[in-house]
């Protein structure tokens, strides 16, 4: 398949970067195309487009009309689905059946925002109730400005997508800048946008390197609000850019999120959340369940049962069809992760299976699924985000025990509890600290939900309403209404 060659998107143009960068494709180590590096003027340009859109017209649309952009792109992806997952799997090496899903949620978030672009407007000047029979207080809900959104790999279109889907329904006007480890489908957005007539300026795609063109962006003052997905540490240096210009910031960071399986529940099912908890996505989720804790008492079936599991797990290419853990998305990430495997070894840890390179892949940045168990928390594999397909796995005694080592992590992203016992899983709940909370299951993902962490996992929500209202700013617009004297207007404010 033809990669294509895309230059920077800005104002509503193609334009050339004065560098390119090499597309690597984790699948087979080979180049298959390149992306432009955008710098710091490139930067200025794509704000100050952005800037000239937003006062030039985009600001004043109505929510009807941002729905109808929205909905079209939303039905180009759809269209386009197939070639965009291949694309996003010779990028970034999710299985394809991984990416395929991937492009129908894409879709289903620019049609979700839609929807809600189109309720905004029906909320514009809600009354608020003042108790007072002077004055009439009602609300509008305006777009910041120039939003500029910054992504990561690891879902490379859907994140993208998460962020220009609410701040275009609000009214903003864009400058995404996906991660350089896999900005193709980014590009095809620009594309898509370009395709259904949005007007120029409106999104705008800058690709490059975190150093030219993300900090420069972070810390530009024509920005009203930063948008970032990523990790910890550049999630710091992101935040402070922003409170530099003192401008919000929402922060998705990373994550080393639990799984508690408690006695009671189904070994079988719980093995299967527990596998798509670390190997969906090849464990390059933010929110992966990668810690693991099962009651004592169930735990060597359930190991049993997930060694065998996690060993018939197909690696392999992952255009085929059934493959279901493919690559992971850079040499960079493979030495981390095989480093990290190597820290568990020497701390202690068992290696219950995998550990190595598949012996039948020897090109492409492939790990076997990884499963230890005996990890103690003091244990890098146990504290830290390895983000790949590597589970820390130990044992608890008692429901206390659990709550106190899920934790005592810096993270909160997300985590999940498998249990019978209702009562049980609600007192977990309430007693976890994170963002997100699975009963029964690990992973599940829906638009209509708000996403996000406390601690280190950053703050602030994406998706659901929430989303959209990180994006607006809120007026009030505070009426005098008495039809009082001036004696009594004087009074009333006790001047
Ligand atoms: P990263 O922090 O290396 O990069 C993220 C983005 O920031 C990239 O576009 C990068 O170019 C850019 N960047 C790098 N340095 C920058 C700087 N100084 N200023 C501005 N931008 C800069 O993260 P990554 O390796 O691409 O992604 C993996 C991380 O993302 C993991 O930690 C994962 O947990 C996290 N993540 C979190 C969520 C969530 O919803 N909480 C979702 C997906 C991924």
């Amino acid at each position: 398949m033809e990669v294509p060659s895309r230059e920077l998107f800005i104002g509503g143009r193609w334009v050339p970067a004065s560098q390119r960068l090499p597309v690597i494709s984790p699948l087979n180590e080979k180049t298959i195309g390149s992306i432009p590096a955008a710098g710091p003027a490139d930067v200025d340009a794509a704000v100050a487009a952005a800037k000239a859109a937003f006062d030039g017209g985009w600001r004043s649309t109505i929510g009807a009309e941002r729905a109808r952009y929205l909905r079209a792109i939303a039905a180009k992806v759809r269209e386009r689905k197939s070639e965009l997952a291949r694309l996003e799997t010779l990028d970034m090496g999710k299985p394809i059946a991984e990416a395929d899903w991937d492009m129908d949620d894409v879709a289903g978030c620019f049609e979700y925002y839609g929807g809600l672009a189109e309720q905004l407007d029906g909320r514009q000047y809600e009354a608020v109730d003042l108790g007072s029979d002077d004055f009439n207080c009602r609300l509008r809900r305006e777009p910041l400005g120039v939003v500029a959104l910054i992504t990561p790999w690891n879902y490379p279109a859907l994140m993208s997508s998460w962020k220009v889907a609410p701040a275009l329904a609000a009214g903003n006007t864009c400058v995404l800048k996906p991660s350089e480890l896999a900005s193709l489908t980014s590009l095809e957005l620009a594309a898509i946008g370009q395709e259904v007539g949005l007007p120029p300026g409106v999104f705008n795609v800058i690709t490059g390197t975190g150093a030219d063109a993300g900090a420069p962006l972070s810390a530009h003052p024509g920005v009203a609000k930063v948008a970032f997905t990523g990790s910890v540490a550049t999630g710091q240096r992101v935040y402070a850019a922003a409170a530099g210009n003192l401008r919000p910031a929402t922060m998705e960071l990373g994550g080393k999120s639990a799984l508690l399986v408690f006695e009671d529940a189904d070994i079988d099912k719980a093995v299967e959340w527990t596998m798509f908890g670390i190997f969906w996505t090849v464990g390059q989720i933010c929110s992966a369940t990668s810690r693991l804790l099962v009651h004592e008492r169930i735990a060597p079936a359930f190991f049993a049962r997930l060694k065998k599991r996690a060993e018939s797990i197909k690696v392999g290419n992952p255009l085929e069809p059934d493959c279901r853990l493919g690559p992971v998305v850079s040499a960079a990430q493979h030495d981390k992760i095989m480093a990290y495997i190597e820290s568990g070894k020497v701390e202690g840890a068992t290696l219950l299976t995998g550990g190595r390179r598949p012996p039948h892949l020897q090109t492409g940045y492939y790990v076997q699924p990884t499963v230890f168990i005996n990890v103690e928390p003091h244990m890098r594999i146990w504290r830290e985000e390895i983000f790949g397909p590597v589970l820390a796995a130990r044992t608890f005694a008692s429901e206390a025990e659990a709550i106190q080592l899920a934790n005592a992590s810096e993270f909160g992203l997300g985590a999940g509890v498998i249990s019978a016992d209702e009562a049980r899983c609600k007192r977990v709940v309430e007693a976890l600290e994170c963002g997100m909370c699975w009963v029964n299951c690990s992973q599940p993902c829906f638009v209509q939900a708000p996403w996000g962490g406390v601690k280190n996992s950053g703050f602030g929500r994406e998706l659901g309403t929430f989303g959209l209202e990180s994006f607006l700013s809120v007026k009030q617009v505070t009426t005098y209404t008495s039809q009082a004297s001036e004696q009594g207007v004087s009074q009333g404010l006790a001047i």
